[in-house]
């Protein structure tokens, strides 16, 4: 069959590398004039080292087999993602603390040398808001289990900036991707496997894509009338956009990436955010620390700042509260009644999705096709 790929990220290329080595011969285009979506990477030709284009990519999962396939195209070396955050303490002074919170951020923040179990009955008897029985909001999550002083500190303004609202109006599922920690565990993430590629996502990309069953065609927009040149469509445009935005554009966040260079280590971690409101970035990234088998003396980093997402920007986190879930589910109709088209990945979906989470649908949505033939709007619900 002639299968069409809308988008050469993760989500297009797992889909069709699959869906070709079936034996469908399968095109696949991207508008932008690179592959790899919004985990590019490239190198900087000024410094040499490898940025993440579109912010900083780590690769973390418990998936064994998606950790399988992403090995079985490209080398991974180990990486630990270890966070820092620059805040003021309970008196006010600035300094650098570990996270996710952990005993050395407590022991750091409250000035203490507490050992794990004290540390524990300290966050729980002495700073958790234990009337806060059910959290519902990231507010009432933060006061629940880690108290005022910290959440103000790390959590509030972070997130004011990160979503352009109230922590009080944000469900308090976005904090609970966040572990708190008693014992010095400073990795960021708690999956087993994790890595960064040796050469840059891209390349593990362009080799997903290596297969004489696929064509990519850069620089090239989907039309929607082009469907019919197709026995059927994977799309992983953004879902709205498929419908010409007919009923409302679905809201987004959009980052804006500030580079500037520095000669030698600028910040000597790879990830620094910043808690305080009233600093307009919510972190900055070094990039050439994702590579620490690598050595360059010049450095690039990205200061990174967020705001509402407009129809000319790039969409990167979708917002999904009450009003925009209520457009979802108007959209989700819509796309039921559109035939031989499969809406995929974070942007066909509506979604926050992790690489390996986006790895592991796609798979998912080709073994359907490849066993029926044919596959729904919506192999994973977005709602
Ligand atoms: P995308 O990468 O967005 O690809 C979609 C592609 O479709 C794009 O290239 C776009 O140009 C193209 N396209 C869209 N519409 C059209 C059209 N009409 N015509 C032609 N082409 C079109 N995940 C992790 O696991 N770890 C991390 O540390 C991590 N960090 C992240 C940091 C940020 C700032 C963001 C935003 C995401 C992060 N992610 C991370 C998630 C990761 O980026 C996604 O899992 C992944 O990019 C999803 O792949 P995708 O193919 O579904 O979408
Ligand atoms: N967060 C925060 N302070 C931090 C880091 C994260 O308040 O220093 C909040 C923020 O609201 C963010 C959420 O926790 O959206 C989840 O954090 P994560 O690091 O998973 O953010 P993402 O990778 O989605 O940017």
């Amino acid at each position: 069959m002639k299968i069409l790929c809308v988008g050469a990220g993760l989500s297009g290329a797992v889909i069709g590398r699959k869906l070709a080595e079936a034996g469908h011969e399968v095109v696949i285009l991207d508008a932008r004039d690179h592959i790899g979506g919004n985990c590019h990477t490239e190198r900087d030709a000024e410094t040499g080292v490898m940025v993440h284009i579109y912010g900083p990519h780590i690769f973390h999962t418990d998936d064994a087999e998606v950790w399988d396939y992403v090995n079985s195209f490209e080398t991974f070396l180990p990486y630990k993602n270890r966070v820092k955050t620059t805040s003021r303490d309970p008196k006010g002074e600035l300094g650098v603390f570990s996270l996710p919170v952990n005993l050395h951020t407590i022991n750091q923040f409250f000035r203490k040398t507490l050992r794990p179990e004290e540390a524990h009955a300290f966050i729980t008897e002495d700073q958790a808001d234990t009337s806060i029985a059910d959290p519902q909001t990231f507010e009432e999550q933060a006061m629940r289990f880690v108290g005022r002083d910290l959440y103000e500190a790390f959590f509030k303004g972070y997130t004011m900036k990160q979503w352009g609202c109230h922590p009080s109006e944000l469900p308090a599922s976005i904090l609970k991707r966040l572990p708190v920690r008693f014992n010095y565990d400073d990795n960021y993430f708690f999956h087993q496997f994790q890595g960064m590629p040796e050469n840059g996502y891209t390349a593990m990309i362009a080799a997903i894509l290596d297969h004489p069953g696929i064509t990519v065609q850069l620089e090239t927009s989907f039309a929607r009338d082009q469907a019919g040149d197709y026995d059927h469509v994977f799309y992983s445009g953004p879902l709205d956009g498929y419908f010409d935005f007919e009923l409302g554009r679905l809201g987004y966040r959009t980052l804006d990436f500030e580079r500037f260079t520095h000669q030698g280590d600028y910040q000597g971690c790879a990830v620094m955010n910043y808690g305080e409101v009233d600093v307009p970035y919510t972190r900055i990234t070094e990039h050439k620390h994702f590579s620490p088998w690598e050595s360059h003396e010049g450095s690039v980093c990205y200061r990174e700042f967020s705001r509402e997402c407009t129809p000319d920007d790039i969409p990167y986190y979708p917002i999904r509260q009450v009003k925009e879930k209520a457009l979802l589910s108007d959209y989700v109709a819509l796309a039921e009644k559109t035939r031989g088209v499969t809406f995929v990945g974070r942007l066909g979906t509506y979604r926050y999705l992790d690489m390996d989470v986006t790895i592991r649908e796609a798979l998912d949505t080709a073994a359907v096709f490849v066993e029926k033939g044919t596959a729904p709007a919506f192999v994973m619900a977005p709602l």
